[in-house]
């Protein structure tokens, strides 16, 4: 099985989860699987060859897990972009919209440094709006965001739409 399959075939989809009507998409059961990670990870990481990156910046919390996994292969720093009041140090912040109402995500405003090129990691792409008030984050430090990576990418909402002004790069390993 390649990689795309080998996801398929954990990753299960849970009925009315977090409210009646959503299918939620589980990826907790990859993690049990210590190859299967470490092959997700090596396939970002051919996926990016050619692609220079500087640092990951990867969205609570679920974007962390696999973030830090590509950090560590490509031994580029590490930087959590997290919801709003978790972080200690000063922030700069980037709200959203949510289906009801709007939301708030924020990351140090020395954890990225101007003028690097970024990585925005994160587990599953559906409307694409959290990853783009991530991209623009990204921007207001003044770096650039030179690829975005997903587990998962619910192709059917488009969310890559929104994203493509902000990267060309674009990776998801399962749809
Ligand atoms: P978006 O902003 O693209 O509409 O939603 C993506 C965000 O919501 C991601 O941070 C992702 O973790 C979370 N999310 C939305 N739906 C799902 C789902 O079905 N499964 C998982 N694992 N995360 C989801």
């Amino acid at each position: 099985m390649n990689i795309e399959q080998q996801i398929k075939a954990v990753v299960r989809d849970v009925n009315d989860f977090p409210k009646p009507g959503i299918v939620f998409k589980d990826i907790t059961p990859i993690l049990r699987d210590p190859k299967l990670c470490d092959a997700i990870a090596e396939a970002y990481v051919q996926r990016l060859n050619g692609i220079k990156i500087d640092e990951v910046a990867a969205i609570e919390s679920r974007g962390f897990l696999f973030g830090m996994m590509i950090a560590h292969k490509l031994l580029v720093p590490f930087v959590p972009i997290r919801k709003k009041g978790k972080l200690p140090c000063k922030t700069v912040q980037q709200s959203y919209n949510l289906e009801y109402g709007e939301a708030i995500i924020e990351v140090h405003e020395d954890g990225i440094e101007a003028g690097k090129n970024v990585l925005i990691h994160d587990d599953l792409l559906a409307t694409g709006g959290t990853v783009e008030a991530a991209a623009k984050l990204v921007e207001k430090l003044g770096a650039n965001v030179a690829a975005i990576s997903f587990l998962v990418e619910l192709d059917f909402l488009k969310g890559r739409d929104k994203l493509l002004h902000h990267s060309e790069h674009i990776i998801s390993l399962a749809n």
